[in-house]
């Protein structure tokens, strides 16, 4: 089955009843075939009632049967082959080796989700038995766990059209949890949506579980994704993307009759802070390093160091030299689309017009190339006029960054202590610097979500023990992580037995640990049954 144009709701392919648009080829801006549809109300409210259906069956379904659902989810997303390798191209401008690796990272995600279900530690178990004897009063047996917390909306990532897209890390960790999920997909590489809700779809039928499962609904956000946010069954919702549009649906939950969570991830200047130690030995080294992750997928990432700070002197206008000798080299990247590289460049030109602003270099000219491109920046500031001006705290989303120039340490506090929330932080320092300033990294440390030491923060590892989330605006609640198996706690809610009945106890809780998962009884952590 190819690219229909058509929407997954409740286990039916369906014609969008909203309207019909293109995908747009950003490399050349053409348009793309075949005609694609878009959801009406009617759409949404079928696809938020299916899920709801469904969403008790799935909870209770057993961890087995999910780890098949999410292993048959990767299998099925390899078994696309080409076909899907092509259209993300085509969507997104993105070369064939970065599609390659990121539908190897998505299917990664999904095995890894997997074995999380199936190890149960998400499930947090903790039992207290009774004490019927205890004076002045009994204690009564309880037991707690945590449980999927319904149905889930997740807004497709238009820089990952696979990994943070409609098979994502927000999709893995819904179902991981025991959601059923409901994706807005980008409008930005639908044909690309439809191939993997198609390998989904086939997952869902392999293992049996039920149709409202998972449903696929393309459209405007304000009228697509505000309605399936506000829809009363809806009871959370992942967004990576522009802070406006993550405020929006903040406010939107915020609002409904039954507030609920939103976990937005909603960018980052990521500041990279030089020790002079290490600009005095490496600064060429670092430079060419900063200019790579700058500069890698046309700046297209949440991670991007868009923020450099340093101490003036020699060694920072060594950085500065090279930095800018490299950076004019790089070139022209294509851009996601053509929203995006219009506001890549109105946010250069607003950024470069602020007071003391200067541009220091720029990369190759991409007059002449077809395509939305995007050109490498490097701007410049000094601490005192950065500290005076928010504006130069926005993100500017692609290859630019701005530097700032510190007189002395107190004026690089100041300038950390001046920082919004951010999703990472990066020291560069020589061996044993970096000790020398405790109290710049606490600072650091309060703003973050990932510090991170002589690395860049482009490549997000999925793995166990990544944090990709951080203080407000980086995301909406600092608690979480949308990266990494510990994203899936966004979408459990724990859930307390009393004096339940033991018959009815769900398998975690059961007296003989049939899933033989590591538990907290009466205050110790063991396997062993009751
Ligand atoms: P976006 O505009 O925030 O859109 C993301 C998703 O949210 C899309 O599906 C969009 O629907 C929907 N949406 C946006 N505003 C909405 C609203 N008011 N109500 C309901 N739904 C809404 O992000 P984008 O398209 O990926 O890129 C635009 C800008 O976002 C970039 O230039 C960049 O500044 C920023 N961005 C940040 C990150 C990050 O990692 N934090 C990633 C990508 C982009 P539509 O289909 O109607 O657009």
């Amino acid at each position: 089955m190819s690219i229909t144009g058509k929407l997954l709701i409740n286990g039916e392919w369906v014609t969008g009843q909203s309207g019909t648009y293109q995908a747009v080829n950003p490399a050349s801006g053409a348009k793309l075939e075949p005609i694609l549809s878009k959801a009406s109300s009617a759409q949404v409210d079928a696809a938020v009632a299916a899920a709801a259906a469904c969403a008790a069956e799935f909870r209770r379904c057993s961890l087995a049967k999910r780890a098949e659902f999410l292993r048959a989810c990767a299998t099925e997303i390899m078994a696309l082959g080409d076909e899907l390798v092509q259209r993300a191209i085509a969507e997104t401008g993105l070369p064939q080796g970065r599609i390659e690796g990121e539908r190897g990272r998505t299917c990664f995600q999904l095995n890894m989700f997997a074995d999380v279900v199936e190890a149960g530690d998400f499930l947090d178990v903790r039992i207290d038995t009774a004490l019927p004897d205890r004076q002045p009063l009994p204690r009564p047996d309880l037991r707690y766990m945590n449980q999927a917390i319904g149905p889930v909306v997740v807004f497709g990532a238009s820089n990952f059209p696979l990994a943070f897209s409609v098979a994502g890390g927000d999709t893995a960790s819904a179902f991981a949890a025991g959601c059923p999920v409901l994706v807005k997909g980008h409008s930005s590489h639908p044909g690309t949506s439809e191939l993997m809700a198609q390998a989904i779809d086939k997952a869902i039928k392999q293992t049996g579980l039920p149709a409202g499962v998972f449903s696929l609904l393309m459209g405007a956000g304000r009228e697509v994704g505000s309605a399936l946010v506000v829809a009363p069954e809806v009871k959370a919702v992942g967004f990576t993307g522009s802070f406006s549009g993550g405020m929006t649906l903040v406010k939107l939950a915020n609002d409904r009759p039954e507030p609920i969570p939103v976990f937005t991830e909603m960018g980052s200047q990521n500041p990279v802070i030089l020790l002079p130690k290490k600009l005095a030995s490496e600064a060429e080294q670092v430079a060419e390093g900063f200019v790579t992750s700058l500069n890698m997928g046309v700046g297209q990432f949440c991670t991007n160091p868009g923020l450099v700070l340093g101490i003036a002197g020699p060694e920072l206008d060594r950085f500065i030299k090279a930095a800018e000798e490299c950076l004019a080299k790089q070139p022209a990247g294509v851009m996601l689309n053509q929203g995006i590289q219009e506001a890549y460049n109105e946010g250069v030109a607003t950024i470069s017009s602020q007071p003391g602003v200067t541009c220091n270099a720029v990369g190759e000219s991409h007059q002449g190339k077809t395509g939305f491109c995007g050109q490498p920046t490097l701007l410049t500031v000094s601490a005192s006029d950065f500290i005076a001006n928010t504006a130069l705290t926005e993100e500017m989303f692609g290859p630019a960054s701005l530097l700032v120039t510190c007189k002395d340490l107190a004026e690089l506090e100041a300038v950390v202590t001046s920082l919004k929330g951010q999703l990472t932080g990066t020291i560069q320092t020589a061996p044993g610097e970096m000790s020398e300033y405790p109290e710049l990294i606490d600072l650091l440390n309060t703003r973050v979500g990932r510090l991170l030491v002589n690395g860049y923060p482009t490549g997000v590892e999925v793995c166990h023990a990544m944090v990709h989330g951080g203080p407000f605006p980086a995301a909406s609640d600092v608690r979480f992580t949308s990266v990494g198996s510990a994203a899936i706690y966004r979408f459990l809610r724990p859930i307390c037995l009393q004096n339940y009945p033991p018959e009815l106890f769900p398998e975690p809780l059961q007296n003989s640990n049939p899933l033989n998962i590591w538990r907290l009884v009466n205050g110790s952590r063991t396997r062993d049954a009751i």
